[in-house]
């Protein structure tokens, strides 16, 4: 009896264990199916997130290349600001842009542009105190060189303008600092007042133009240290041979410029030849070299040639302009009124 009413129980125990181990086994696999799947998963993250680093690295490298070629061009292009002279800068700049990028054209155009004249081109004005005092305009830039072409332009804008500011501040000196004669501003004022004296008190006047031969030459070969040692020494020996009461100034960059107070036309001319002589004289010592500079000289006198100051500079830059045509190292007075 008791086995009887035990049979169904071991049949179910059976039928339950079978079922049990056939649902575990279920369970099992989906549950290995599921890790599986959740490996590939990870697996496919993790391949996914090592691409991505890759790329990140990849970028990071290119950034840093990059970077490094920007400070790199940054401080070549500090070079372009080692020049206090207009055209100096812009050769320096030119001279950057050509080894750098392809371009078509550039010109730094001072004054205001007729902008119909340059459809297509890049404009890039020049500001000093809100006024647009120039622009830098270039053609034919490629897209790939527009950094390149903004950050050594930037450069030049910023050069430019200390050139000119400077400039201003020559101009606006009474002495020139380098060669300590006057400036050519405050030169042109006592040249104002003298022949206002002069026409008062009935005295001749003469103006002198003076120029060094052949400075650029000196310049390119021997550098601008050695230039500004000679332009030094040739304005001490023209001031060594002039009297105090004469007006001595730097014209411009290797030009003087002497007003010879109440003196005639034949006096004018024998002060010039001497002042002439002294320079080519002179063994000029600069950075261990010897140089022998020449010079030319223009007169023009007053009353005879002019009444007026700047007609009175023009004139003697006529003459001196003969001297030079003419063979330079030499004297020219004003011919004709
Ligand atoms: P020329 O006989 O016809 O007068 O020839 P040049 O070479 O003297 O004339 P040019 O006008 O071509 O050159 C003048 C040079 O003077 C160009 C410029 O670089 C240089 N210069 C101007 N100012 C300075 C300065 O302050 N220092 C130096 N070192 N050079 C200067
Ligand atoms: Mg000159
Ligand atoms: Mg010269």
């Amino acid at each position: 009896m008791i086995v009887l009413t035990n049979t169904p129980s071991y049949v179910a125990l059976l039928f339950l264990s079978v079922w049990l181990s056939v649902w575990l086994k279920k369970i099992l696999h989906r549950s290995i199916a599921y890790i599986a799947k959740r490996h590939q998963h990870f697996k496919n993250e993790y391949a996914l997130l090592v691409a991505h680093n890759d790329a990140l690295k990849q970028k990071n490298a290119d950034l840093k290349n990059a970077l490094e070629k920007i400070i790199a061009l940054y401080e070549n292009a500090k070079q372009i600001c080692k020049y206090l002279e207009e055209e100096k800068v812009f050769a320096e700049f030119k001279n950057h842009l050509y080894t750098h990028i392809e371009i078509r054209d550039c010109q730094f155009i001072k004054g205001e542009i007729d902008i119909s004249k340059f459809k297509g081109y890049i404009v890039l004005p020049l500001e000093i105190n809100k006024a647009v005092i120039g622009s830098l305009v270039a053609d034919g830039i490629r897209d790939v060189d527009n950094e390149t072409f903004q950050i050594l332009s930037q450069q030049f804008l910023l050069a430019i303008k200390r050139a000119i500011l400077y400039q201003k501040v020559n101009e606006l000196a009474i002495t020139d600092g380098l060669t300590q004669v006057l400036s050519r501003r405050y030169w042109f004022e006592r040249f104002s007042e003298e022949l206002e004296r002069s026409k008062k008190l009935g005295h001749t006047l003469s103006c002198l133009m003076i120029d060094i031969d052949h400075f650029k030459e000196y310049n390119d070969q021997y550098g601008h240290l050695v230039g500004d040692s000679i332009l030094k020494e040739v304005s001490r020996t023209i001031k060594e041979n002039i009297r105090e009461i004469d007006i001595m100034g730097r014209y411009g960059g290797e030009e003087f410029c002497v007003v010879l107070t109440e003196t005639e036309k034949e006096d004018a001319g024998f002060v010039a030849n001497r002042i002439l002589q002294a320079v080519q004289q002179r063994k000029i010592v600069a950075y261990d070299e010897t140089f022998t500079i020449t010079i030319s000289i223009g007169i023009a006198m007053f009353p005879g040639n002019a009444q007026e100051c700047n007609v009175l500079i023009d004139k003697a830059d006529k003459a001196l302009y003969e001297a030079k045509r003419s063979g330079r190292n030499k004297v020219c007075a004003y011919l004709g009124e």
